[in-house]
């Protein structure tokens, strides 16, 4: 085989894509703080906005470091298409107004990320836009609960915070047969991880805040799919301006070279932890989709390739020791986010979840003493550590 021939491997690719180099022969890209571009004549500018060029117009729509961005999760999910907007939100946003209009229906797992959940039930309504939700739980419910106007099935595997998980070849070719649209929340697997759209996704949206960054520091969201819906999504987003900013755009770019390294670090120390805590006395469960007492670990296994970085247990005792432990902990930071190299302890039912009501936080798979723990790029053994004395100490 030819050099040219050669296909290179996605952990190469993730580090070599870039934006085209310029005459100062740079080795990293630069960043393009810049809001519009130029041209050299009249010609060639009429030719550009007649689509008739590939050249940039206004940062807006398009931007060179916004495309390497594009170009590596593109790459790595095994997208013909995609677009980058400026957080997860405006991404999933883009993609329901975009492609769902009123009168239609959108089916969504219950058990999802906050802020999406207000989407669907506070703002598509307002559009005339119907949803009904699904337990990711019991999928054998699913089909009986599409209906002529689904337009759309939106589903987080694993989810948010109960790392449930859901057949995604199975349910690519339910959404199929119904020539229904399947939008995958991949935020928690992220592409080095798993693949929705090899398993028949037609839509992968990712919020690339959490492990994509991975640093706690930019925040930016990602779509890739099938061309056809890419282009309305771009449209929709071209002219409503939820612009990724090229700086951002740049330590995203930076953060994808490590991706597959860190995915593979923050999995193996999520293991490791969730096995060792698994049977202390102080916890009624231990949930981690790569542990085999997880209710779908062969599904976990036939998808994924790394179980991902967020486990999560129940404390015995409930609220009140939810928040004893959080007070409990000298290493973990306490924090909204996710998928830091910083390792986090969060306390749903106390903080994200507290506005829900107990039967709505119980349908959300969120128990009252349920810790969720995003596990960082620290040594192992000391994040155990921390966990399990903050455990003895807060009992
Ligand atoms: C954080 C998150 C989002 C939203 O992403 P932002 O970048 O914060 O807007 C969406 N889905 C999931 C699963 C998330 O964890």
């Amino acid at each position: 085989m030819s050099q040219d021939e050669y296909q290179y491997h996605p952990e190469t690719r993730a580090v070599r894509i870039r934006s085209e180099r310029t005459d100062n022969m740079e080795h990293s890209s630069p960043m393009y703080i810049t809001s519009s571009f130029t041209y050299p004549d009249a010609e060639r500018m009429r030719a550009t906005f007649a689509d008739e060029t590939d050249d940039y117009i206004y940062s807006r729509f398009s931007n060179p470091n916004v495309d390497e961005v594009i170009d590596k999760v593109a790459m790595l999910e095994g997208a013909p298409a995609g677009y980058a907007t400026a957080s997860g939100m405006s991404t999933i946003w883009a993609s329901f107004m975009a492609l769902l209009s009123a009168g239609d229906h959108l089916l969504a797992c219950r058990a999802i990320f906050g802020s999406t959940h207000t989407l669907i039930t506070k703002y598509l309504p307002k559009y005339g836009i119907q949803y009904d939700y699904f337990d990711i739980n019991d999928p054998t419910s699913i089909e009986a609960l599409i209906k002529p106007n689904t337009k759309m099935i939106f589903v987080e595997t694993p989810s948010n915070p109960g790392l449930d998980v859901i057949d995604l070849e199975w349910l690519g070719k339910l959404a199929r047969s119904h020539n229904v649209i399947l939008n995958v929340d991949n935020c928690f697997a992220t592409p080095i991880l798993q693949r929705p759209l090899a398993l028949g996704a037609h839509l992968v949206t990712t919020s690339a805040t959490k492990w994509m960054d991975g640093q706690g520091r930019v925040l930016g969201g990602v779509v890739v799919g099938e061309p056809d819906l890419i282009k309305q999504i771009y449209t929709f987003c071209r002219s409503t301006g939820p612009s990724l900013s090229p700086f951002n755009a740049w330590v995203l770019s930076k953060s994808l070279e490590t991706l597959p390294v860190r995915m593979a670090r923050h999995s193996e120390s999520a293991l490791k932890l969730a096995t060792a805590l698994e049977g202390n006395p102080h916890l009624v469960w231990v949930k981690y989709p790569f542990l085999p007492s997880h209710p779908q670990y062969a599904i976990a296994k036939k998808q994924m390739s790394g179980g991902g970085g967020v486990f999560c247990f129940e404390l015995k005792g409930g609220v009140e020791q939810g928040r004893r432990f959080l007070d409990s902990l000298q290493l973990l930071s306490l924090t909204a986010n996710l998928g830091d190299s910083r390792s986090i302890a969060s306390h749903p039912s106390s903080t994200t979840h507290a506005k829900l009501t107990e039967e709505e936080r119980l349908l959300a798979g969120i128990t009252p003493g349920l810790i969720r723990i995003s596990t960082g790029l620290e040594y192992p053994d000391d994040i155990l550590h921390d966990i399990v004395q903050a455990l003895d100490k807060s009992k």
